[in-house]
């Protein structure tokens, strides 16, 4: 296909996205008349897709699975006339408006444009945490630490979020080892004093994850070990494997655009969803290092709706 045929679409409000923030923004958005278009990215549904049970969405004490949740919301931001593509973003040019997003084929314009692309979890990269994700391997504590109840856990990591979910662990296991690939966490001093203080967390110091152990029919069993110093490897038993070495937010095509932390995370006004670039707004993990919740993301993903409506009414 040569340029000129590449199909180009005119819209008043791209989302790029399709997680709770992405989805929400969809809703908020279809039903105040913006007929907008929802970019789903290469992971339609964002991290819910990987969990199981969501416990802790607002309106469901039964639960709810994580891909049922997501295709309700999906179901809900369909009835209001929102349109859907199923692409991965390649550039976008956010200089000038109406905004340009290119995608493999098609070229999308927008006069305003949600960001709404979450953030990835950082995994080991081992093929065994690729199979038993949701079998007993995890990146969510909050997610997925209820389903441990009187069992031993581990943790991976030695930054303040392996010492918050180790902690927050407690709650439900009867033992939780920290796994650390150094002999000094990374964490700040008080939630390291914290986890230090607390009798149900012990830790493996300089400690490398080879290989964790079990099936998708019985859970994980056991994680396999390598003692950096000695260079010893060893099985050491356990029920789950909760992997805490970071998130990465996915702003790559963003990049030198819009002002971001030195993590990548994309930067709002601290009252609203507004980036540095006027029309452009940000909702959900892509710009939430700190709370990472369902909830708190389709929050922001109502406000960042409810910004770009006002901000387009504004233009016109
Ligand atoms: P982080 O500070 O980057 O720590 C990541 C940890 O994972 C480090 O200990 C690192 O080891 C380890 N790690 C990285 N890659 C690994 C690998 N491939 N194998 C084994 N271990 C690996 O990330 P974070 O803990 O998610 O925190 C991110 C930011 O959020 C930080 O600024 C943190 O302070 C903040 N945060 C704050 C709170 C709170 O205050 N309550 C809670 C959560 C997060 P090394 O130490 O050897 O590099």
């Amino acid at each position: 296909m040569t340029d000129k045929m590449k199909k180009i679409m005119r819209y008043k409000l791209v989302i790029l996205g399709s997680g709770p923030a992405g989805l929400t923004a969809a809703i908020y958005a279809s039903r105040a008349q913006l007929d907008p278009l929802v970019i789903e990215g290469v992971e339609p549904g964002g991290q819910l897709m990987i969990t199981s049970t969501v416990e802790n969405f607002p309106g469901f004490p039964e639960g709810i699975l994580g891909p049922q949740l997501m295709m309700n919301i999906r179901e809900q931001a369909e009835k209001f006339g929102t349109g859907f593509l199923r692409d991965q973003v390649e550039r976008v040019d956010l200089s000038k408006r109406p905004f340009t997003i290119q995608l493999g084929e098609e070229t999308v314009l927008s006069d305003a444009l949600i960001i709404a692309t979450g953030a990835s979890a950082n995994w080991l990269g081992l093929k065994s945490e690729k199979e038993l994700r949701g079998f007993g391997v995890s990146a969510c504590a909050t997610c997925d630490g209820f389903f441990f109840k009187n069992q031993e856990v581990a943790v991976v990591g030695g930054g303040d979020s392996a010492m918050e979910d180790a902690i927050y662990l407690t709650r439900f296991a009867k033992k939780v080892t920290v796994i650390h690939r150094r002999d000094r966490l990374r964490a700040s001093h008080y939630m390291r004093e914290k986890a230090f203080k607390n009798d149900k967390i012990q830790f493996i110091w300089n400690a490398v994850v080879k290989d964790i152990l079990g099936s998708q029919e019985n859970g994980v069993t056991a994680i396999k070990l390598q003692n950096k110093e000695t260079g010893e490897v060893f099985e050491y038993p356990t029920n789950g494997v909760f992997i805490a070495i970071g998130h990465t937010p996915n702003t790559q095509v963003f990049r030198g655009q819009l002002d971001m932390d030195k993590a990548g995370y994309i930067q709002t006004d601290c009252k609203s969803t507004k980036t540095s670039k006027p029309g452009v707004f940000a909702a959900g993990d892509v710009q939430d290092p700190v709370y990472r919740q369902a909830i708190s993301a389709a929050g922001t993903g109502c406000m960042a709706a409810l910004d770009a409506e006002r901000f387009l009414g504004e233009q016109h």
